[in-house]
């Protein structure tokens, strides 16, 4: 039985060479993900091609996720990085206001002195710098150092639990994302998305260019959490962006929150990504701590989409060696089964209750296969989130860029084969198929559900066929 949890590895310096993208797909990646807070396009687009080229060298559906960097506040540019102490007084000024004490930078984000309050936290460097806000004037604010550390240039800074007036997606947002939809990037994400309505204008920017990629909400702070019904149903799937979202919550906080979403999107039929640090320790060492093992058959056990490695691909030293140890542990723990939040998706539309059954009828026939016939992915997806059970689970479909973007698909492998123009060849072909990549034998119970229209199967149809 193949792997059912799927690997994202971020692309860097580490493994930017082909030679390298071909050894991680051949480890068991199935998407490469572009961080656009430090790719440069001519980058991007280069490491796009070279995805592409190795995936169809192999006859396989891999995916490529350009991730926007979003709107993030920062620090100015200092000559110096400032060596804090505790009770030190640092201030944030607008561009243009001058420093009113010896440890003053500018900030990014004009709206900040209009969001926060006095007795705020503010965090720099995820968290390597902890402050109180003691002062807000109409130009600065004014911290005390609560943490010792030392603050560099266009350090990331966070303001757990305050509402930001930020906008969706910046202008660098607006660049990054025409040249995903020129390299037809199969997914995009979104950076701090707060609300749905984020979400909803990264579609609309994207369909404007006439992009057409799986959108992906990374959930990063407070707020976002509590939008988070809102988000899961217009997002195609969710990030838990464990790095962010650890700064802005309390760390004990974040296995919790990590479980509800997982929760939430299997009830309500949205893909989920568990990313960050599963594997930190091995950007230098070659084998996981206990803890990271731990951790990572954890996102497995909730049964996750998909896992997503950071740091430990694009600057490690054993980027190989991270996928390997993804690879045995998540197929580990699918041998001896998983949560089971699918069992409590809501069945809101007659689609879902047709997939509903063919879930049943496939998981209750002793070694039965499971296909789903697809023209765009949404009946895959949304059998894949009731986690079949079955021994295999196939999506058939005649498109390309279909299979990739199923890549990110919990437990479904895509074959990309033509529907005839009848069902019943249709069904031949899937069968002949299946048994030409040895995936049935003669007489496996095949059950076939679909969302297609042909001249004699109706959209919505659950069919029994053996191999
Ligand atoms: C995160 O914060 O966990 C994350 C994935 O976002 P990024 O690494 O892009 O800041």
């Amino acid at each position: 039985m193949s792997r059912k949890t799927k690997l994202i590895c971020t692309l860097g310096p580490a493994t930017e060479s082909e030679e390298m993208i071909g050894t991680l797909m051949d480890a068991g990646t199935n998407v490469f993900r572009l961080n656009m807070s430090h790719a440069k396009h001519e980058w991007a687009a280069e490491m796009t091609k070279r995805v592409r080229r190795q995936a169809i060298q192999r006859a396989t559906h891999i995916g490529v996720l350009f991730d926007l960097t979003g709107p993030s506040i920062r620090t100015g540019d200092l000559p110096a990085p400032y060596t804090l102490a505790a009770g030190d007084t640092v201030e944030f000024r607008k561009t243009g206001a001058d420093p009113t004490v010896e440890l003053s930078t500018t900030v990014n984000y004009e709206g900040l002195m209009g969001d926060v309050s006095v007795g705020n936290t503010l965090v720099v460097d995820n968290g390597a710098l902890l402050m109180r806000i003691d002062v807000v004037e109409a130009d600065r604010i004014l911290c005390h150092v609560k943490t010792p550390g030392t603050m560099g240039s266009r350090r990331h800074i966070n303001l757990p639990g305050v509402r930001l007036n930020l906008p969706a997606l910046t202008e660098k947002d607006h660049k990054d994302l025409a040249l995903a939809v020129e390299c037809e990037a199969d997914y995009i994400a979104g950076s701090f998305v707060r609300d749905a309505a984020h979400v909803r204008e990264l579609r609309e920017a994207m369909k404007a260019l006439e992009g057409d990629a799986q959108l992906v909400a990374k959930i990063e702070d407070q707020e976002a959490v509590r939008n988070i019904d809102a988000i899961i149903q217009e997002a195609d799937l969710i990030m838990i962006a464990r790095g962010d979202l650890g700064t802005e919550v309390e760390f004990e906080e974040l296995p919790l929150l990590q479980r509800r979403i997982v929760k939430r999107c299997h009830e309500l039929g949205t893909r989920v990504i568990v990313a960050t640090q599963l594997l930190e320790s091995m950007i230098n060492n070659p084998t996981p701590t206990r803890a990271e093992v731990t951790d990572v058959m954890n996102a497995a056990y909730e049964e996750a989409d998909a896992l997503m490695l950071s740091g430990e691909t694009s600057v490690g030293r054993y980027p190989e060696r991270c996928v390997d140890a993804l690879v045995r542990i998540s197929t580990r723990i699918e041998r001896s089964g998983g949560q089971g939040f699918g069992q409590g998706m809501l069945l809101r539309d007659e689609r879902q209750k047709i997939a509903k059954a063919a879930v049943t009828l496939a998981d209750s026939l002793p070694d039965a296969r499971l296909v789903v016939l697809t023209r765009r992915g949404v009946l895959a997806n949304q059998v894949a989130m009731l986690r079949p059970r079955t021994a295999g689970f196939y999506a058939v479909t005649p498109k390309e860029s279909v299979c990739r973007k199923l890549s990110l698909t919990r437990g479904v492998r895509a074959i990309k084969l033509a529907f005839a123009s009848n069902i019943e060849e249709t069904i031949q072909r899937v069968s002949e198929q299946l048994l030409k990549e040895e995936l049935v034998r003669s007489g496996t119970p095949i059950v076939i559900v679909s969302d297609i229209l042909s001249d004699h199967f109706a959209a919505n149809s659950i069919l029994l066929h053996h191999a």
